[in-house]
């Protein structure tokens, strides 16, 4: 499977609370990453969502997407020792880098959940 990178196109919604960033075309294939604050937290917790679909070229040299839909939520207090929270607020603040680290983090989730379908038809030919 293909190394995460983060030199991705942005793309920013305005006139909106929820900051928006979409990936792709690239090695973030169609991600996007959404990062809100919750309401009537006096700004103290952000939340997100990160959801797209990955390509993976695997070992058996096919081709397979990997869907991704991943949540995050954290308070700021929490930022100190969660990354994926001191993340998600930058996200906030508008850091696009901090949106592709998120992405990365977020398509390493869904691929710890992922298995390649190619092993399976492995198993079935013994
Ligand atoms: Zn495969």
């Amino acid at each position: 499977m293909g190394a995460v990178a983060v030199r991705v196109r942005l793309y920013r919604r305005r006139m909106t609370r929820v900051k928006t960033f979409r990936f792709g075309p690239g090695s973030l294939e169609s991600i996007t990453v959404s990062v809100w604050t919750a309401p009537g937290s006096n700004s103290q917790r952000v939340k997100g969502r990160a959801e797209g679909s990955y390509r993976v070229y695997c070992g058996m040299g096919n081709e397979h997407t990997v869907e991704i839909k991943e949540e995050f939520s954290g308070w700021a207090g929490e930022a100190s020792r969660d990354a994926d929270v001191a993340l998600l607020f930058a996200c906030r603040d508008g850091n696009a880098d901090a949106a592709a680290t998120l992405a990365g983090n977020a398509v390493e989730y869904a691929l710890v959940d992922w298995f390649d379908p190619c092993d399976v038809d492995d198993d079935i030919a013994l």
